[in-house]
């Protein structure tokens, strides 16, 4: 994707900052693709995207792309004015913070859909719903199915 191509699919999302830390990320949500800061010279995963690696300092990161599976570590409701959807969903959205399985500690927070609450522990994967024209990842539970 061309920086020109992001621009456009970026200029349809509200709320969506771009920068050079963060642009690969966003491109690859744009093709239904979790790509996650990895450093280069040890290694480690970090999120949200950081121009220096806080373990070993490296200026040396690179995006690459995670499975989206995990852990939910803790969720909530959240009740706001959503200008997608023109007002407040009285249900609200549920929000899930998941542990990555590519490392402790690599966290990502979106919204879980499912019939049911989720709960602590409950493993989930990524699946990526259309959001005002735009690809978003939403976490739902993982019935062992593999990720299409
Ligand atoms: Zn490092």
């Amino acid at each position: 994707m061309s920086d020109d191509e992001l621009e456009a699919l970026v200029s349809r999302s509200d709320g969506w900052v771009i920068d050079h830390d963060n642009k690969e990320f966003y491109a690859g949500l744009a093709a239904e693709r979790l790509l996650v800061d990895r450093c280069r010279s040890c290694g480690r995963w970090q999120h949200p995207p950081k121009p220096i690696c806080p373990a070993c300092w490296s200026t040396d990161i690179g995006a690459e792309e995670v499975a989206g599976r995990g852990t939910v570590r803790l969720w909530t409701v959240y009740r706001v004015f959503d200008p997608v959807l023109g007002g407040v969903d009285p249900a609200g959205a549920r929000i899930v913070t998941v542990d990555l399985d590519e490392q402790v500690g690599l966290r990502l927070t979106s919204k879980f859909i499912g019939s049911r609450d989720p709960a602590v522990g409950d493993r989930v994967t990524t699946r990526f719903v259309d959001r005002a024209g735009s690809p978003f990842p939403v976490f739902v539970l993982d019935d062992g199915a593999e990720a299409t």
